[in-house]
């Protein structure tokens, strides 16, 4: 292993959940958050994750090990004064990236490579404010990261390939994919593929050319899928697919009726997909 301490800043639905990869394959990782009461919040996240963990990979013994692990700070010079690696996992957006990471500029080692998880921002974004360009990229994590384990590994136009390699490297030992860019590309590989998809799917429905159930079962006789794109958006859930579309729709209008439909027919019901009972499928 070329990296032995990794620092997991940000620690809500993936950072917690990065921590936790990281840790249940032999990392020491320390969590940093803002404040105590964030702190308390990871702390409940990850005892939750060592239940997950110790079901998943029937590993009880490692799952509490791991937990053991992980160390939290509301400080960020202390919580990376060790770090080989930071993975950032905080709010995506850009003003609260950009003072995070001048921050993190003038506290971290000279060795820490920073690597972001953002999903919709790229790292040309933020490189100028690391004071660190050369060893700064973005490591792209699927939510529930222990079964979805995809990992994105993409530089910018300033990103030394040495990191590009370590980076591989660690998200193989931590029992990820990795998944090689070799363009800085919004969406990575994953979203590039399937907002057009769902996007295109939804808009089928919106116009009332056929329902979510014969479009769904067309992709999946079609080309073998195992999901269409209707029980993926179920998956994702209605509120995030609310968001990409609405935020698509400003460059592409066209797209505003799925927008619309989806916060009177579902938003507004309490239909938010699987994580609800209910979204375009009842479970
Ligand atoms: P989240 O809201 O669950 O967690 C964000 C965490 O960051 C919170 O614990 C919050 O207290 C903390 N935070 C806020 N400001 C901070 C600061 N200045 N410094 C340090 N910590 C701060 O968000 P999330 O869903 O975990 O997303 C985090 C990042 O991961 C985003 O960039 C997002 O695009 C990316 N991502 C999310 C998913 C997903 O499915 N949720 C998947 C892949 C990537």
């Amino acid at each position: 292993m070329e990296f032995q301490h990794i620092t997991v800043a940000g620690s809500g639905v993936l950072g917690s959940q990065i921590a936790f990869q990281s840790a249940f394959h032999g990392f020491q990782v320390s969590v940093y958050d803002i404040n105590e009461t964030a702190i308390v919040k990871a702390k409940e996240r990850l005892l939750k994750l060592q239940d997950v963990y110790a079901d998943y990979f029937k590993d009880e013994e490692n799952a509490k090990a791991a937990l053991s692990r992980i160390t939290y700070s509301t400080s960020l010079q202390e919580a990376v004064k060790d770090a080989d690696l930071l993975i950032e996992a905080i709010p995506e957006l850009t003003e609260i990236k950009i003072s995070f990471y001048q921050e993190l500029a003038s506290v971290a080692p000279q060795k820490t490579i920073f690597a972001t998880n953002s999903s919709t921002l790229l790292p040309s974004q933020f490189a100028e404010y690391t004071g660190r360009p050369e060893k700064f990229l973005a490591l792209h994590f699927a939510n529930e990261v222990w079964k979805n384990n995809t990992a994105e590994v993409m530089g910018h136009s300033g990103t030394d390939e040495q990191y590009v390699d370590q980076l591989v490297e660690f998200a193989g030992e931590i029992g990820m994919v990795p998944l090689r860019i070799l363009k800085e590309q919004p969406g990575y590989i994953l979203n590039s593929l399937l907002v057009p998809l769902l996007n295109a799917a939804q808009g089928l429905w919106a116009k009332g050319v056929a329902d979510p159930e014969t479009i769904d079962k067309t992709w999946m006789l079609a080309t073998g899928a195992p999901k269409g794109p209707f029980a993926i958006l179920d998956v994702v859930g209605i509120e995030t697919a609310y968001n990409i579309v609405s935020t698509s729709a400003k460059a592409h209008p066209e797209l505003q009726p799925i927008a619309d439909r989806l916060k009177k027919e579902f938003i507004d019901q309490g239909k938010l997909g699987k994580g609800s009972g209910e979204g375009y499928y009842k479970y």
